[in-house]
């Protein structure tokens, strides 16, 4: 059961740190890196691939790269201009799926309206897919095998398991349906035995849906849409939005905020992700801990 202690509204509810935990989950990559080196000579490689000169992905990749190097990974990083073709990009991708070095293959999303980003997806090798997109690992995901999960709704997961002992029977309510962060998460929760409901913005009386919610997931996009007044006292709250908005303090200035209000919602909560510093720091860590999965399961098929 979740703690339901922290409901009288003068409580504040916990905050779940997921900078800290992202660096305990990096530190002990680093470490199984570090054995996969010496005991079998096989270093991690990461290849990201970026088209075109969107700031954002920019920044995304830079730091992607930085934190590659950081836990004793080789980062690849293939910078394309924003013209590149689709046949291009396959080709590169190809080569990557050859590539005995590389592990694991990203292409950062959003892609340029030229290139189709489903073909590009399905063309990254499934053993290599280290985001959890292709077809093959949706469908092991899915199906409870053992593929590659998307590293966001990875992220959600291990963050929840750091607050609550089990998730088996907890009601689960995530809003949102995308392929990337809604739909894996709903399968990962299933598989922890939660009760899932998924709501979009077709879903009727949300409040409602979110008030019955043990553990309540935002990923939406939309800047502070979920009130406190929707949440369950003591409720685990995991807020996957990122929005950036005028500073209410300062006109010439912007913050982040999730798709939570934060403000409202930590009176009510047993526990809360913050924005920054919740999911966020949690997606690039699960990148890396998939990028090492895949080069273990690469060097046993060598081995073996
Ligand atoms: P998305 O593809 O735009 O999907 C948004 C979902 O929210 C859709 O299913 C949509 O419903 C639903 N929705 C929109 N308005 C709604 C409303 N008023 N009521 C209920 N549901 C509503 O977004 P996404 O890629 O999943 O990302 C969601 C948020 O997470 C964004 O803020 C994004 O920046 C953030 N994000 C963060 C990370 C991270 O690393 N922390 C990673 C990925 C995404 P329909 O399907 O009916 O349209």
């Amino acid at each position: 059961m979740a703690d339901t202690t922290s409901g009288a509204s003068s409580a504040t509810g916990q905050i779940i740190d997921g900078k800290a935990i992202a660096a305990s989950l990096r530190a002990e990559v680093a470490g199984e890196v570090a054995t996969l080196v010496a005991r079998r000579g096989v270093q991690p490689g990461l290849a990201v691939v970026l088209v075109g000169d969107d700031p954002a992905s920019h920044v995304y990749v830079r730091n992607k790269a930085q934190q590659t190097r950081e836990v004793g990974m080789r980062s690849v990083e293939i910078r394309l201009p924003v013209s590149t073709g689709q046949t291009e990009l396959l080709e590169r991708i190809a080569a990557l799926n050859a590539d005995p070095l590389v592990h694991g293959i990203l292409v950062q999303l959003p892609l340029p309206p030229q290139i189709d980003a489903t073909a590009v997806i399905e063309a990254i090798a499934p053993a290599k897919d280290v985001d959890g997109f292709h077809p093959v690992n949706i469908g092991l995901l899915a199906s409870r095998g053992a593929g590659f999960v998307p590293c966001t709704p990875l992220g959600c997961l291990l963050l929840l398991k750091s607050r609550l002992a089990s998730l088996g029977g907890l009601r689960a309510v995530i809003v949102g349906r995308s392929n990337i962060v809604g739909k894996p998460l709903a399968q990962l929760l299933l598989r922890e035995d939660c009760t899932v409901t998924i709501a979009h913005s077709r879903t009727r009386d949300l409040g409602d849906e979110c008030r019955r919610a043990d553990v309540l997931v935002a990923a939406v996009g939309r800047p502070q849409m979920i009130p406190g007044e929707w949440i369950k006292p003591g409720a685990t709250v995991i807020d996957v939005g990122i929005n950036r908005i005028a500073d209410p303090q300062d006109a010439t200035r912007t913050r982040l905020v999730g798709d939570v209000d934060f403000a409202s919602a930590v009176k009510v909560a047993g526990a809360i992700t913050p924005v920054p510093g919740g999911v966020g720091p949690m997606t690039i860590a699960c990148l890396l801990r998939n990028t090492l999965t895949a080069a273990v399961n690469s060097s046993r098929s060598t081995a073996g």
